[in-house]
């Protein structure tokens, strides 16, 4: 199956998380602390659907230079200075870290809002009075990620971040 096209979607889905979160951030007017170096929010473990996982085997430049992981306990794919060693082709899940998250869940008989946000971002907003604007609603990129892994095949098959290194 794996059609190219669809992998070249996911490049395109991608950048317009891009311009969404851009579009976010302005809308939110407020200082974050996410910066080059701030780390906190790349664990360990983190997994993403296949297809983007092909894109970051294909495209990640680290590769050439025969790069290995870092140690265990943060992302394989940090650096010692705590940048980010693939983030023109990061995933969908590091493209809104920072981002003052909203997503919707069952209560009881209710449909019920949840926010969240990093805790070193908490200081700078006031997470229940933000508009909707202001905060990045999970569901749909994700909804479009999982329609595009079914394209590729494998069904909703994810992979850990670690393990791209154990391919190569
Ligand atoms: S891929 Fe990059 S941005 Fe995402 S968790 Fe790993 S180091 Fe952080
Ligand atoms: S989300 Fe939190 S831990 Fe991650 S870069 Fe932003 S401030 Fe740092």
């Amino acid at each position: 199956m794996h059609d190219e096209a669809t992998l070249a979607l996911v490049g395109r889905l991608h950048a317009a998380v891009d311009h969404m979160t851009a579009q976010t951030r302005a809308a939110l007017q407020a200082p974050l602390a996410c910066q080059r170096g701030c780390s906190g929010c790349c664990q360990d473990g983190l997994t993403v659907f296949e297809v983007e996982a092909e894109r970051i085997r294909r495209e990640a430049p680290i590769w050439r230079s025969g790069q290995r992981p870092g140690p265990e306990g943060a992302c394989a794919f940090l650096d010692a200075e705590g940048a980010c060693r693939i983030y023109a082709v990061r995933p969908y899940v590091c493209r809104t870290q920072g981002l003052p998250l909203r997503w919707f869940e069952e209560d009881g008989e209710e449909v019920v809002e949840g926010r969240d946000i990093c805790p070193l971002n908490a200081p700078a907003v006031d997470l229940i009075a933000l508009a909707e604007g202001a905060c990045w609603t999970i569901g749909p990129v994700e909804e479009r990620l999982a329609s595009l892994q079914q394209a590729w095949g494998g069904g909703l098959r994810r992979v850990a971040l670690r393990a791209l290194f154990e391919a190569e």
